[in-house]
């Protein structure tokens, strides 16, 4: 099997991985809040986690990942309290939302999608088991709060400096920061307005409901069991979230939560200068609208490595769609050649070497990338000699199917009409009846006329090609 190697968070180190059972890789990608459609910044860490999955499987393991999804949050109680209605009905538009966005950019499916409220009764147990340890205590105000300055190595992944953390004081939100590391709530007291949106459950300290990190490390510890292989996330999520989901699980548990953490860094959007002819775009319903296809979008992504910081900016993306028509074109050259060469099966074996190296090496996804480019340009060079090996031919359809699995950066092609089509042939008749009797001025007006709707034509030895050109 490959030697697959991860930077992990915890040891701040690039280190070899294999799954503990060295069959499956038990991951948990902490997963959306079901509040709004994710934007694209959420879905570059989805990217970077589907990046991942496929690398594993690229290396020979199964993979079980579980992605929860926050249906049960303050900024939810709060939208469903203005309208009047559950968390339900607000959450689950979005959830559908969330799963269509997701297959639109081709990631693929995870084992588990365990929703928060549907996972009550473990939270409430794992509460308990830190009341019984004494790492948690129930406050006056009703809720039941962690007690960081009980559990040994607080703040072990974010590697927060001890006098940052002040014990004993509360807070009750999800969100704090780094600056005021507090106990947080496990389990929140009940209010009127977590009652009237069906946000309150039954519980050994009163009605209430989960606190958001309790959610991932009950859910994680379910599917995956006590100790998993890699747990995922953007890199805001290392504070507080991490370091809480370790101190309450490894609280409860007294053994390692996961083995491996990694990270995905942040897609900046901010102040994102869109080019002209791509409008901003922020979620994947812009992207359709835009006709920014998902294999332009991942090529995008995974032209940069997934711990460095990306720019979403216009030029890219055109630079993106540029590029993936040309693996399309290639792809589609591959498809229809009949033989290769001696040189095609070394491109091949060259790209597969190259590919597998750099994903291998902490999901280097920008160099798998390059190395696939320099394969179609090689590989071009050689189909032009027009040879007859077969074996070469189906090496180089196997190399070129092994890497775009993972990166999966062939643009589906855009299908013309019947109508269209059938216009275009009849031009194209047109046309060569024109050059026929050498009627040239009338030949180069009837190309203009087809290029006008869309439509690249290209002359070659085998006649006239056509295809919709975007
Ligand atoms: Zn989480």
């Amino acid at each position: 099997m490959a030697t697959l190697r991860l930077y992990n968070t915890m040891s701040r180190a690039v280190e070899e991985f294999a799954p503990a059972d060295g069959r499956t890789a038990r991951v948990y990608t902490c997963g959306p809040t079901v509040y709004n459609p994710a934007h694209l910044g959420n879905f570059r860490s989805f990217l970077f986690e589907d990046l991942l999955r496929r690398v594993l499987r690229l290396a020979g393991y199964d993979v079980l990942q579980v992605m929860n999804l926050t249906d049960v949050d303050d900024k939810i109680i709060k939208r469903a309290a203005e309208r009047g209605v559950t968390i339900g009905e607000i959450t689950e538009p979005v959830v559908e939302v969330f799963h269509d966005d997701r297959k639109f950019l081709r990631i693929q499916d995870a084992e588990q999608y365990p929703k928060a409220t549907q996972h009550i009764p473990e939270m409430i147990a794992l509460v308990q088991s830190l009341m019984e340890r004494g790492l948690a205590y129930q406050a006056e105000d009703g809720s039941v709060y962690f007690a960081i300055g009980k559990f040994d190595g607080y703040g072990r992944l974010s590697r927060l400096d001890a006098r940052e953390i002040r014990a004993g004081a509360r807070v009750a939100h999800d969100d704090y920061t780094k600056e005021n590391a507090q106990d947080f709530a496990l389990w929140k007291a009940a209010k009127p307005e977590d009652e009237a949106a069906a946000a309150a459950w039954d519980s050994p300290w009163g009605r209430g409901r989960p606190g958001w990190h309790l959610e991932c490390s009950a859910m994680a510890m379910k599917y995956l069991g006590k100790t998993m292989d890699i747990h995922c996330g953007a890199v805001d999520l290392v504070f507080p979230h991490h370091d809480d989901e370790i101190a309450q699980s490894e609280g409860a548990t007294g053994v390692e939560f996961a083995r491996f953490w990694c990270h995905g860094e942040f897609l900046l959007t901010e102040g994102a200068k869109m080019a002209k002819r791509i409008g901003n775009v922020a979620t994947v319903a812009d992207l359709r609208e835009q006709n920014v296809s998902a294999a332009a979008f991942r090529h995008f992504v995974f032209s940069t490595h997934y711990r460095k910081q990306l720019n979403l900016s216009g030029d890219a993306l055109e630079a993106s769609i540029e590029g993936v028509r040309r693996v399309r074109d290639f792809a589609e050259r591959l498809e229809a050649a009949s033989g290769g060469t001696p040189g095609l099966a070394g491109a091949a074996a060259d790209l597969v070497r190259d590919a597998e190296a750099a994903l291998f090496d902490d999901l280097n996804a920008p160099a798998a990338v390059g190395a696939l480019f320099t394969f179609i340009r090689r590989a071009n060079a050689e189909l032009d000699r027009r040879g007859d090996d077969a074996d070469a031919l189906r090496a180089a359809r196997e190399a070129f199917a092994r890497v775009n699995g993972v990166l999966d950066i062939v643009p589906d092609a855009p299908r013309a009409d019947d109508e269209l089509a059938a216009w275009v042939d009849e031009r194209l008749a047109a046309r060569k009846d024109a050059r026929a009797r050498r009627d040239f001025a009338s030949a180069d007006a009837i190309r203009v006329e087809i290029e006008a709707r869309g439509i690249a034509i290209e002359d070659g030895p085998w006649g006239t090609r056509w295809k919709l050109a975007r």
